[in-house]
């Protein structure tokens, strides 16, 4: 193993709701915002992406890394979900800055007797993750809303890779009322166009050669609804694409950008396009704005 070269910036890490409110108490009572990243570590530049982002809006960051089993279905690959903390906190450390890494213990999460799980509707339950991941967002959400309480930062940062989550998490923060501003953040995508993703390594070489077709299928897609072309026929053209390059669709669809409902069909609408589709045993999301 390689020996990791600790810089001055390396980023302390805290592992409990106590150490992690005293940390913020600190910030706070000299008037420093703060920033919470919340991530499920295997770090890739798309979210070093955001831990840059919270420093352009906030004093302090904290990043969190916790995958959280509440999110995953008994069939997905939680097991699986690479794991790779110290490089984690060398990347952190690369960026230069003194961000702060939450890394709780699955027990400080979630201890023994823990009963609350929050109930959604609204941008939850309109057929896309939902249909595929029926349980994933209640998981997302009680564990974001209890990042957001336990941090009590002033910002979330969140990526629009996962767009319907970022919806899930905006609808939730103001349905509950929580004083902390949610912010997206574009995608970040490798040179030929696929959004980065900690799903991405487990890709062959020759799924991973083929896989920019997703986001060149929404690109498509999105300039025929541009140019006029239905909904309806605009994304069959694009699925079409998809199944000639050996992609198995979960869903390919035009939505409200953001109720993420089906199309009304009225002018100036704002649109988005979002899209899941497997190769091989990968499953890959994307999206994409018009
Ligand atoms: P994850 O740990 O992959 O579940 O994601 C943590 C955060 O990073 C979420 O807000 C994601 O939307 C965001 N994220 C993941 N991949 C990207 C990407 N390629 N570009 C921008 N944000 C991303």
């Amino acid at each position: 193993m390689t020996e990791l070269v600790k810089s001055d910036a390396w980023p302390s890490v805290v592992r409990t709701v106590a150490e992690l409110r005293s940390t913020v108490a600190d910030w706070r009572a000299s008037r420093r915002r703060v920033a919470l990243v919340p991530t499920m570590g295997a770090l890739h530049d798309g979210h070093l992406a955001l831990v840059q982002r919270a420093y352009e809006v906030a004093d302090e960051v904290v990043v969190s890394i916790f995958v959280n089993p509440t999110q995953f279905a008994p069939n997905e690959d939680l097991a699986a979900y690479p794991k790779t903390f110290e490089s984690d906190l060398q990347a952190i450390a690369n960026l230069g800055c003194l961000a702060t890494v939450y890394a709780p213990n699955p027990g400080t999460m979630y201890p023994a007797g823990f009963a609350t799980t929050l109930v959604l509707s609204g941008p939850a339950k309109v057929g896309l993750e939902d249909r595929f991941r029926p349980t994933h967002f209640e998981g997302v959400a009680t564990v974001v809303a209890k990042l957001f309480v336990q941090s009590q930062a002033d910002i979330a940062i969140f990526g629009e890779k996962d767009y319907q989550q970022l919806m899930v998490v905006t609808q939730m923060t103001r349905d509950l009322d929580l004083s902390i501003e949610v912010i997206g953040h574009p995608t970040v995508r490798e040179h030929d166009g696929l959004a980065m993703s900690s799903r991405n390594r487990f890709l062959s070489t020759n799924e991973r050669e083929r896989a920019p077709l997703l986001y060149s299928a929404l690109q498509t897609a999105a300039i025929r609804l541009r140019s006029g072309a239905s909904a309806d026929m605009a994304t069959a053209e694009a699925m079409k694409m998809l199944e000639d390059g050996g992609f198995a669709i979960d869903y390919f669809e035009a939505r409200h950008a953001e109720t993420l409902k089906p199309l009304a069909g009225r002018d100036g609408e704002p649109i988005r396009l979002l899209a899941a589709a497997r190769l091989g045993t990968t499953r890959l999301i994307d999206n994409t704005w018009l």
